[in-house]
């Protein structure tokens, strides 16, 4: 479904990735890990056209290049960025309705807040509240719920389990097993390594821009270099 071939991302003169190829395959969870600043997010924002880059990048085999975000949503993927980035002083019903505003009719976009709402009991409860009262775990629902609306067939998930008690994590993994379920490619940034590696079909470790190491999930969870850096033994 996607296909990433050296894939650049600079900012000036920092590299941030450098020559990265990467494979989604359709209703699979890929999950793409590494350290603070290995260019995790950046290789997302490649994808969704939010930073310039070189090489090439397929989605069921048309080209993103040159391709705006509002192009790239409406082509079916969508993004939960870092740190949630849910409008704060817009109540949960007008953040929702935002995420299915590139193309979807006023009537559609209805229907589909109040499927959302009906998914995530929570947000119907506070859709007249300002969405920067909720915790984080309500905001992190609403965020994936708000990609939700423009009905991704690929949606990008950076850190969505960040900062979040380990409660609500799980309810957050429960959430992308679901819509793995449902058919919805996901590729998944995450520094809880252990879960990440329990619920992907394939990983990825990023270093300084590169792969360092990739493979199905048993390979990567076997490999020294994440047996010795991320899983403890
Ligand atoms: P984190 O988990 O900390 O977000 P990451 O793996 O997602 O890390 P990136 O955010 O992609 O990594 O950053 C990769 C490199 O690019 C880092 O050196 C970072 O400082 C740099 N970088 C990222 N965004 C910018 C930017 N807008 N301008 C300049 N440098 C940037």
């Amino acid at each position: 479904m996607l296909d990433v071939t050296a894939l650049q991302v600079r900012y000036g003169a920092i590299e941030a990735v450098c020559g990265l190829d990467l494979r989604v395959g359709k209703s699979e969870i890929v999950a793409l890990l590494g350290a603070n600043g290995a260019g995790k997010s950046s290789t997302l924002a490649a994808i969704s056209g939010l930073a310039s880059w070189a090489g090439d990048i397929l989605f069921e085999d048309e080209s993103l290049k040159g391709r705006s975000p509002e192009a790239i949503t409406r082509m079916g993927i969508g993004l939960v960025p870092e740190g949630r980035r849910i409008f704060a002083g817009l109540t949960v019903a007008e953040n929702l309705l935002l995420g299915g505003a590139v193309h979807a009719s006023p009537v559609e976009l209805r229907r589909r807040a109040a499927q959302m709402q009906e998914r995530f009991p929570v947000l119907a409860e506070r859709r007249n509240q300002k969405a920067g009262l909720m915790s984080g775990g309500e905001q992190q629902m609403l965020a994936i719920a708000r990609a939700l609306m423009a009905q991704p067939k690929l949606l990008l998930m950076d850190e969505p389990s960040l900062g979040l008690a380990p409660q609500v994590v799980e309810t957050v993994f429960d959430l992308i097993g679901s819509l793995r379920d449902e058919g919805i490619t996901i590729l998944l940034v995450e520094q809880n390594v252990p879960m990440s590696l329990d619920i992907a079909d394939h990983a990825l470790v990023l270093a300084q821009g590169r792969a360092s190491v990739h493979g199905t999930t048993a390979e990567v969870a076997g490999s020294d270099a994440v047996q010795s850096a991320y899983l403890g033994h």
